[in-house]
């Protein structure tokens, strides 16, 4: 090896040895006639110092070093006389004897600290230097721990990690695909995975009962912040199981994680139904970091003056504990942001809980004042609260409420970093409906299973049919779903009726799942969880790129490669494809 040590292994229990490292420049800085280098790997930082007085020429040398350069240094580690207690080499240097340039580095186009001045596309183009600063390479790090961590308990559990095909067949159900033409097959493409789904179904009917799999996902969406065109699931499935089994393993990997990575031990992970998700806090992710559960206020509010009220299908509030000091321009600033065409409510209405037991309203021309009292009591408000409404439509109202809600709780601090709320949202719809199609979509996928007491409900009210299918969320943030699955061909075939699939689009499109489902399928179920999605947030972060190597930009470039990029004509001749403009 090129070096005896990493830049990181150095301390006090070391001096007098000779010693050879390798690293990067990180810089160097002059002191009357000694030159200290900073000499940075992976692992650290050690100070190489270089004394005029000694040698004279080697100095100069390592005056002319730049930036970034690869070099190996050979001398004796010595203790230092100002010690730097941030580093774990603080207490030693290097007296070096030898220097030698392994490579030379042009000047990098931002500087690799932990703070840097380059910005993100500039970084996302040289992002192999930007995985040389500290913050990328911990993200990095963290994610390679929990990958680790991930497969200790489930192959402690007795999971099989297998791999599954990457070039498979594209299905008009889900997200886009990214489609690969085959040369070899003319006019004919492969699709990238939006998931192994229906892999690990297959495999549970080859009877590997406990499957999983830290895989790459491929999803042709719009992106958004955390979102990227490839990410990573931990895909899993199991197979003699109930939803019960499966909440109950995975809340185990849950808390495996937790301990583990974080420290922190979480008791048990808390569930709520879709349906009260949706009534208490108009999401089906939500935050339950903190209360201010939404109360529906039609029975003390419509049937008076107000017609906007009488006019809405729900009219639902909130309260803001201790907020009734809140002063007309921040209510104002309130009903602005609920106005903002991103959420697009019509207005705000507010009732102040004063320390006399009266109500300031902004509808109190509309409302007596008994009225009033009746709201705050069913809103469990107190003097010194306020009380904000909205009112609409069902979904939409809850939606904006919603918005509001979540903006109140970051304004009042309650969104707090290094607090984690687990919970597991459970009993969703099987199906939902699209107005704009005028059908049924798959809520979760087309593979999910109707609850078994909802199964008459399919022929005659679908859209009231609940399935067996859960999502976790952790701080409002979505990181893992899955479903107990069908497993008959029968109702498979009648799954995919109700979405508007006609038995020749089933067979072309799943004939293969629904064939192997006549070979002996065991029950069975599965979850996938977003691994960097779950990398951000146990890191407080929403931004799932820091936690990739070589990410996307946000329109779904890759600034580096410069990707994707138009092919050259002999290529798409050869793939039999052309282009008409
Ligand atoms: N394949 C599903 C997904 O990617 C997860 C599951 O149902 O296991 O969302």
């Amino acid at each position: 090896m090129l070096r005896t040590h990493t830049c990181e292994e150095l301390n006090i229990s070391n001096v007098n040895q000779k010693v050879t490292l390798c690293g990067w420049l990180q810089k160097n800085r002059k002191l009357g006639g000694m030159l200290f280098v900073d000499l940075r790997d992976r692992y650290g930082i050690t100070q190489l110092v270089f004394n005029n007085e000694r040698n004279s020429e080697l100095c100069e040398i390592a005056e002319s070093l730049g930036r970034e350069w690869v070099i190996q240094a050979t001398g004796t580690v010595a203790e230092r006389y100002s010690k730097n207690k941030n580093i774990t080499t603080g207490d030693i240097e290097i007296i070096v004897d030898a220097v030698t340039v392994l490579n030379r580095s042009e000047i990098p186009p931002f500087t690799i600290e932990d703070e840097s001045d380059g910005g993100d596309e500039l970084r996302l183009k040289y992002r192999y230097l930007d995985l040389r600063r500290n913050p990328v390479k911990n993200n990095l790090i963290f994610r390679h721990n929990l990958s680790i961590e991930i497969r200790n308990y489930m192959n402690g559990i007795g999971f099989l990690e297998i791999e599954t095909p990457f070039l498979i067949k594209s299905t008009p159900e889900g997200a886009r695909d990214f489609l690969v033409p085959s040369r070899m097959n003319p006019c004919e493409f492969y699709a990238l995975p939006q998931s192994p789904q229906t892999f690990k179904q297959l495999l549970m009917i080859s009877g590997y009962d406990r499957y999983f799999q830290i895989v790459r996902c491929f999803r042709d969406e719009d992106l958004r912040a955390d979102r990227q065109p490839e990410f990573t699931q931990i895909d899993c499935e199991m197979s003699f199981v109930e939803q019960e089994d499966i909440l109950q393993t995975f809340e185990g990997l849950i808390k495996h994680i937790f301990h583990k990575v974080k420290g922190i031990d979480i008791e048990s992970i808390s569930r709520i139904t879709f349906e009260d998700a949706m009534r208490l806090y108009g999401s089906d992710k939500p935050d339950t970091r903190f209360g201010m559960s939404f109360v529906e206020l039609n029975d003390k509010l419509q049937h008076r003056a107000f017609s906007v009220f009488n006019n809405s299908e729900l009219v639902v509030g909130f309260v803001a504990k201790g907020c009734a000091h809140y002063s007309r321009k921040q209510l104002d600033a309130f009903t602005d942001f609920v106005k903002r065409p991103q959420i697009g409510a019509g207005g705000l209405v507010y009732i102040i809980c004063n320390e006399d037991s009266t109500f300031k309203s902004s509808v109190e021309k509309f409302y007596s004042q008994e009225d009033l009292a009746s709201v705050a009591e069913k809103c469990n408000a107190f003097a010194g609260d306020l009380i904000l409404i909205m009112s609409g439509e069902t979904k939409k109202v809850r939606k904006q409420l919603c918005e509001l809600r979540l903006e109140m709780g970051k304004q009042l601090g309650l969104c707090r970093a290094g607090e984690y709320k687990p919970l597991w949202v459970i009993d969703f719809p099987l199906l939902e409906w699209d107005d704009e199609t005028q059908r049924f979509y798959a809520k979760h996928h087309p593979f999910t299973a109707p609850k078994p007491e909802h199964l008459a409900l399919m022929d005659t009210r679908p859209g009231a049919v609940l399935a067996n299918a859960y999502d976790l969320v952790i701080n409002g943030t979505e990181i893992g779903g899955g479903s107990i699955r069908i497993y008959s061909k029968e109702l498979q075939q009648k799954m995919f009726s109700v979405l508007g699939l006609s038995t020749e689009e089933a067979h072309n499109q799943f004939g293969f799942l629904m064939n192997a489902f006549q070979y002996g399928c065991p029950p069975h179920g599965g979850i996938a969880f977003g691994f960097d999605r779950l990398c951000a947030i146990l890191n407080d972060s929403d931004s799932i790129r820091d936690f990739i190597a070589f990410p996307k930009n946000n329109s779904g470039r890759d600034p580096m490669l410069d990707a994707p990029a138009t092919i050259n004509p002999a290529q798409l001749k050869e793939l039999g494809i052309s282009f008409k403009n």
